[in-house]
């Protein structure tokens, strides 16, 4: 084992939670703390809903639904059935257990707890060993701008399927946002520092968004190393690539690796894209490649394991 000291992983969701489930295997209990997106928070029926936290939560909790990656497996939508007979708005898929999450968020938010607090007392209930973070307690919002307007992120990625492509994103509120005393200790105590396979425009894009993360991510002495979520020009699923190709990159790992050169010192691209490890080093960077498509707890585990033995050696050999 290469590292059991601290890690802080930075994840959004679907993407991000399978390689948080590998590297909390790969892990000692506990040393794995989970700096979540929050751009994507939405309310809805009265709910502050906070879709990223809440996937990194059921998967860590072995409680998601592994069709969709996201949602609780076997969960049925009963009371979304109803409140849409209400006239309640139902594009945003709930189901019925998932609703007691929200519930609960919302209560304990509107009693003063901080969305910190929250989340540790929800993934305390659920035997979370790992710490999850919300990246800050500050409102921010994702906002896409599209031919047809700038769009709620919600509205572009759930209710509008992605479909509208995407010529700009802005995260409101970033400016202002401030990391909690939570996550500036997270990443002064960490040894080594994961991007997981996230979007890197809209889930890892929103975390750097926010002032001191970046400046901690830049100045930060563990290693950092990254997973791309683009394998072969194409991501497994989701906007990634549209995104990355309507905004200007390029659609594959090197162009993920452009992208968050700044506050990496490594990144992995899957053995499919081995060709690419050395435009990778030329951009600065220390690359390898790997296994990285995580179809099963096995395949999370060997992935987590190997990109924390890569981060052992990239800080050996600075
Ligand atoms: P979201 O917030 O639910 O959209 O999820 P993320 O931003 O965390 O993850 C989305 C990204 O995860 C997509 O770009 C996918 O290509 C990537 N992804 C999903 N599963 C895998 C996997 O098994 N391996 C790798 N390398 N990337 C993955
Ligand atoms: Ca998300």
């Amino acid at each position: 084992m290469s590292f059991s000291g601290p890690v802080v992983a930075l994840a959004g969701g679907v993407g991000g939670a399978k390689l948080a489930v590998g590297l909390a295997h790969a892990l000692p209990e506990g040393a794995l703390t989970v700096v979540v997106n929050t751009a994507d928070d939405l309310v809805l029926h009265g709910l502050h809903i906070s879709p990223d936290i809440d996937t990194v939560m059921y998967n860590l909790a072995g409680m998601s639904n592994p069709e969709t990656g996201w949602g609780i497996d076997g969960d049925r939508t009963s009371a979304l059935d109803l409140l849409g007979r209400y006239g309640g708005p139902t594009w945003f898929r709930l189901g019925d257990q998932d609703l007691a999450t929200h519930i609960r968020r919302t209560q304990r938010l509107a009693e003063g707890a901080r969305l910190t607090e929250v989340t540790r007392e929800l993934a305390a209930s659920l035997g979370i060993k790992a710490n999850i973070l919300p990246m800050t307690d500050s409102s921010i919002a994702t906002r896409v701008k599209t031919p047809e307007g700038e769009l709620e992120f919600q509205d572009y990625f759930v209710a509008r399927g992605t479909r509208p492509s995407v010529c700009g994103v802005r995260f409101q509120g970033a400016d202002e946002a401030r990391a909690t005393p939570e996550v500036i200790r997270a990443f002064d105590e960490a040894s080594a520092i994961v991007f997981c396979p996230s979007n890197p425009i809209v889930s890892i894009g929103p975390i750097l968004a926010v002032p001191d993360i970046h400046e901690r991510l830049r100045s930060a002495s563990a290693p950092r190393v990254g997973v791309s979520p683009i394998i072969g020009g194409a991501a497994l699923r989701g906007p990634a690539a549209e995104m990355l190709k309507s905004l200007g990159h390029e659609v594959s790992a090197l162009g993920v690796a452009r992208i968050l050169k700044d506050v990496l010192d490594g990144f992995v691209v899957d053995t499919e894209d081995e060709a690419l490890v050395s435009s990778i080093k030329e951009t600065g960077l220390r690359s390898i490649a790997l296994p990285s498509i995580m179809s099963d707890l096995d395949s999370k585990k060997k992935l987590a394991q190997g990109v924390l033995a890569f981060a052992s050696s990239v800080q050996k050999m600075t």
